[in-house]
């Protein structure tokens, strides 16, 4: 009988075609050091070779593909570093170059002419002629000129240079495969297996390596991809499960005085059906004598900051302070106004903190925190500043919190020797169960209905060349009393730049509308400045606010009916998202309107047209998520978190992650320790996959 062998132990220098030199190199290049780790390492694409390709046929952009021939002659051409081989190779359609920068004298010797060969590569033009640089070659005739799908491996340079290919790693793959009495132990159980429909984990394996068809390659991959995010999943719910039983909060079992006077005498409007779900959600969470850790997502304009005002006011009823914190002094300032408007009537004291707070308000407000006689304070950043000492802060509330680090968050949670809980309130509405994952464990509540009423508004997307009719529609709304906004993008890298195009327009947008007081806004300014020139927009003396995104989150001005987004082309979908959630705040009909260059690519002409499809934000989200490709959001969320996923993409494989989150969750339900028989193959994974749990208090 062949013994098993596992080859989680079996280390890749005893694999045959390593050795110890390119295990070092595998490890130190790739991390690899074990045959599991080998297995594990897999293609991140395939290119179909089933297709052969004239290369009188080619043209345009190209991908890779295979083409039957010879060569007619070599030649070497440049000295040292710049010294490259030629090689002149035909299908009898037409002629093509193929070009080696390394490994020359390797090249000399593999390739002759008159003999024949199949090519696969990715063809370019080159001084107008096709040529391919390093493709993969075969003689005609060997099995690994077999046609169908081939995996691309990952690669380093170094690697490369030292003449690894994908090839390399299908040989060694098929290799490893091939060890007598190699065991793949799949953790899953046969049960379990079927009712998701997966396939065992040993198939998946080979058939990532060597795909037998489309379909089984799709349904290995869904079933690697389920893998690792399962387990990560398991790793979250276990550290929120933990928490929740470890972290003690405060109890604010009651509702009272305030927040009853508050509702039955001075809202100033019926809460959507949404909000009052929402306000309810977060009173159960506060009431069970843990911390509550809450996400609060709603579209822009569906009314955060009153369910806000609510769950501070349960707060104050019991006995505790509250405080909200805002990114932008603008925003602050904003919240401030608008709810000490709020809660005067109600004998609430609300007091504003911001850097630019003078010296004897300061003292005041310090005071009122230390004794109590401060209920709610809003502010900037400087609320998280040590100097700052509550009584007793019983809730924090964070306004759009993707500008918030974590690090930031944490000095707030110390501000009391009971942890505050903490409400995070965010517009940028991604999938409940991506966010319960990159916000680590986070509970997620959602507005999801605006308040009645709303008109959507109409975007159009207009090119430069039809700037004086947008002057004109501008005209219109000034003379109806309307206010418009004109935003110009502010990108760090090219600030410089950016500043004078906003100058240079506020110049024009002068000279255009001359009889019109403009206020003009951007982030370099003095803090007095910006408040002045807002003031100027908010209190209806300025019609017209040229700005950059500074504006981007929470300003309120509800007769401002039309927003003009310059070079709509250099923002990206959240953002014109947000931003457009400016205008239609009031019951007017509101207009934005996306300038841009004539010329952009057909993709970003898809983008700004979405935007004129629709107002939905999680549309716009989802749309948003489609279209970026990895490097962009998905590198943030990456980012964030414990493990590097090698198949899956949070943004891409939403199903998956459902699918992954559900599972997770029901088998701890039945077995939260993980010691059902069934289970322990599945601990035993988790515990190798997350050896120690990951901090996902930490995350986000
Ligand atoms: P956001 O969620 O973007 O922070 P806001 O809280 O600023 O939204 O609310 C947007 C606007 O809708 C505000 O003018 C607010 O007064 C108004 N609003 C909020 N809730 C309601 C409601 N239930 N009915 C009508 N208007 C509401
Ligand atoms: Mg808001």
């Amino acid at each position: 009988m062949t013994p098993h062998i596992d080859p989680r132990l079996f280390s890749l220098t005893y694999l045959k075609g390593v050795g110890p030199k390119r295990a070092e190199l595998l490890k130190k290049e790739l991390g690899l050091s074990t045959i599991l780790d080998l297995l594990y390492q897999v293609p991140t694409h395939y290119t179909d070779r089933s297709r052969v390709r004239q290369i009188a046929s080619f043209e345009g952009e190209m991908p890779a593909v295979l083409v039957r021939g010879r060569f007619v002659s070599f030649a070497r051409h440049g000295e040292g570093a710049k010294a490259r081989r030629v090689g002149l190779f035909t299908d009898g359609t037409r002629t093509m170059e193929i070009v080696w920068f390394r490994r020359l004298k390797e090249i000399e010797r593999l390739y002759v002419t008159g003999r024949d060969y199949v090519v696969f590569g990715r063809p370019t033009m080159f001084q107008n002629r096709w040529s391919m640089v390093h493709p993969e070659i075969d003689a005609e005739g060997s099995d690994l000129a077999a046609e169908g799908l081939r995996g691309v491996y990952p690669l380093t340079e170094t690697l490369r240079n030292r003449g690894f290919t994908s090839r390399t790693f299908n040989t060694l793959v098929h290799t490893a495969l091939a060890i007598p009495g190699l065991t793949i132990d799949d953790p899953m159980t046969p049960g379990m297996r079927d009712r998701l429909r997966m396939m065992p984990l040993a198939q998946a394996i080979a058939e990532v390596h060597f795909p037998t068809s489309n379909q089984t390659l799709l349904e290995a991959r869904r079933r690697l991809k389920f893998d690792e995010l399962f387990y990560l999943q398991l790793d979250i719910l276990r550290y929120a499960r933990h928490r929740r039983e470890a972290s003690a909060g405060q109890r604010f079992g009651l509702i009272g005085t305030y927040f009853n006077t508050f509702y039955s005498r001075f809202l100033p409007f019926e809460l959507t059906g949404a909000q009052k779900r929402v306000v309810r959600e977060i009173h159960r969470d506060m009431s069970t004598g843990r911390q509550m850790n809450r996400l609060l997502q709603g579209d822009v304009g569906s009314g955060k900051t009153l369910v806000a005002v609510l769950s501070a006011l349960i707060a104050l009823d019991n006995g505790a302070q509250a405080c909200i914190m805002a990114p932008t002094e603008i925003l602050a300032t904003q919240h401030f106004h608008s709810i000490s408007q709020l809660l005067a009537p109600a004998g609430i004291n609300v007091r504003l903190l911001t850097g630019s707070t003078g010296a004897r308000e300061r003292a005041d407000i310090d005071r009122e925190l230390q004794d109590g006689t401060l209920h709610l304070l809003i502010g900037t950043h400087a609320v998280i500043e040590d100097r700052v000492q509550f009584r007793n802060l019983g809730l924090v509330i964070i306004d759009e919190q993707h500008r918030f680090g974590v690090a930031q968050r944490a000095r707030l949670w110390a501000k009391n020797s009971m942890p505050p809980h903490v409400l995070v309130m965010t517009a940028t509405p991604i999938p409940r169960t991506l966010a319960m994952t990159v916000y680590g464990d986070l509970a997620v509540s959602v507005i999801d209905e605006l308040p009645p009423g709303r008109k959507p508004v109409k975007t159009l997307l207009r090119y430069d060349d039809r700037r004086l009719e947008v002057y004109r529609g501008i005209s219109q709304q000034l003379a109806k009393g309307r206010q418009v906004y004109i935003v110009y993008p502010l990108i760090d890298e090219n600030e410089k730049l950016d500043l004078t195009s906003l100058a240079e327009g506020y110049e024009e947008i002068r000279e255009t509308f001359r009889n019109h007081t403009i206020a003009y806004v951007h982030g370099r300014m003095k803090p007095a400045e910006k408040d002045h020139q807002m003031n100027l927009f908010a209190s209806g003396r300025a019609e017209i606010l040229v700005a950059t995104t500074v504006i981007e989150v929470g300003v309120n001005v509800p007769n401002a009916t039309t927003m003009v987004i310059e070079n709509a082309e250099r923002f990206g979908l959240s953002q014109l998202h947000q931003l457009r959630g400016r205008v239609g705040r009031g019951d007017a009909e509101s207009y934005c309107i996306l300038m841009s260059r004539h010329n952009i690519s057909r993709e970003t002409r898809r983008r700004l047209e979405i935007m004129t499809q629709t107002t939905d934000g999680f549309v716009i989200a989802e749309e948003d998520l489609k279209m970026r490709g990895p490097g962009d959001l998905e590198g943030t969320m990456q980012s964030g978190l414990p493990v590097n996923l090698r198949l899956a993409s949070l943004t891409q494989d939403g199903p998956v992650l459902e699918e992954a989150r559900r599972e997770a969750e029901t088998l701890l339900d039945a077995d939260p320790s993980l010691i059902a028989p069934d289970n322990v193959a599945i601990a035993r994974e988790l515990a190798v996959r997350f050896p120690r749990s990951a901090d996902w208090g930490r995350i986000s």
